[in-house]
């Protein structure tokens, strides 16, 4: 092979590529079977919203155009629904563009560092390494709670980023909103707090869990939100975040033109107005964690506390260990998320799914153990 095929940087070839929760596909062709139920990638358990599909179908024809520069209509309608300055939103392909693009215009390579929890969401740490960025990190408690005196201890002048997420991915777990208050203004002056909400709209009290859906605004915090989740929206691709007026400047200048596709666009817009759906999405999210937390501490597994649309546990003691546990799951049509990945081979994640795809997985769990 000619060396200029293989010449990479050395940040890239390093890296191994990302792995996804398995696809029904996969499975059905895998072993045979006639229907899967997919409960591993945090998706909407309501499928996509009928406004969304109609949205969709409607601007079909309109595929061959490009998009408006910079997604006004969308970019507003997003500003409506969250009450503030169109300004200050910025929207990307998914929250992962938003990410990348906050360490390419903030972080200067081989100078600057970022901070974050391990583990996290690996997008933070591999796009900051890509980046050529330094990472920081420290382990989250041993109940998995996050301790943001520790994240912030690991700030020094050139930290230009600092990531949490919450409620916490793959945990659950919430930050009290006074702790990241507290952390944002403990911050060395150039760190940026970012605060990744896409499970907050899920949490029993949103007011109280989110910075913003409580109207709490800090010039050194950045808010990550997404259409993947309680949207529906996780094919189309479609992220948002409430940033400082100056930096969604700069976004604007970073961010390839066209990121965001019209469909992604109008599906978006259908999404907002879909209230219905967003509505019956958080009653089936809510009552499904209730239902399976108690359900899955009933058969001895240790489950822990989660304000997102995902619980992960273990399995009960004595029982089919973690690994075995999603095989035997595969073999009987139902996909869940082991957490190897996240260097937690004894841990599982579960998504909700609707009550009937809820109850199917406790019965094959229940007999996977007995
Ligand atoms: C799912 C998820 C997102 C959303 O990513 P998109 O690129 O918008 O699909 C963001 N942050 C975390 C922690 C997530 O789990």
């Amino acid at each position: 092979m000619s060396s200029a095929a293989v010449n990479v940087r050395p940040e890239i070839a390093g890296l191994t590529a990302y792995v996804p929760g398995l696809s029904i596909e996969e499975i059905r062709e895998r072993y045979g079977l006639e229907s899967v139920i997919k409960m591993a990638s945090n998706e909407n358990p309501l499928g996509t919203s009928p406004l969304v599909q109609e949205a969709l179908a409607r601007h079909a024809a309109l595929a061959f155009r490009y998009p408006q520069g910079g997604n006004p209509r969308l970019v507003q309608a997003i500003a409506a629904h969250h009450k503030v300055a169109a300004e200050r939103i910025a929207v990307g392909n998914g929250s992962d563009e938003i990410i990348d693009l906050l360490i390419r215009i903030r972080a200067v390579p081989g100078k600057h560092n970022m901070v974050c929890f391990d583990p996290c969401f690996s997008i933070y740490p591999i796009q900051s390494r890509i980046c050529g960025v330094e990472v920081r990190r420290v382990p989250v408690e041993p109940d998995f709670s996050l301790n943001l005196t520790k994240l912030a201890a690991l700030a020094d002048e050139n930290t230009v980023l600092v990531f949490v997420t919450t409620p916490d991915n793959p945990s659950g777990y919430s930050v009290p909103m006074q702790a990241l208050q507290a952390l944002a203004a403990a911050l060395p002056p150039a760190a940026l707090l970012v605060v990744d909400e896409a499970y907050a709209d899920f949490a029993d009290d949103e007011q109280a869990s989110s910075l913003l859906a409580a109207g709490i605004d800090m010039p050194n915090v950045v808010i990550l939100r997404t259409f993947s989740k309680s949207f529906g929206l996780a094919g189309l691709r479609l992220g948002y975040a409430v940033m400082p007026q100056a930096l969604g400047n700069y976004y604007w200048r970073a961010r390839l033109p066209f990121s965001v596709n019209i469909l992604a666009e109008e599906a978006g817009l259908a999404a907002l107005a879909d209230s219905v759906y967003r509505a019956e999405t958080l009653r089936v999210v809510r009552e499904g964690r209730a239902a399976l937390t108690a359900g899955f501490e009933a058969l001895g597994c240790h489950v822990y506390p989660s304000q997102a649309n995902f619980i992960m546990l273990a399995p009960p003691k004595g029982a089919m260990d973690a690994a075995g546990t999603f095989e035997a799951l595969l073999r009987r049509g139902i996909i869940i998320r082991p957490l190897k990945s996240y260097g937690l081979p004894h841990l599982l994640r579960v998504s909700m799914g609707t009550a009937a795809e809820n109850a199917a997985l406790l019965k094959a769990c229940k007999e996977i153990w007995a």
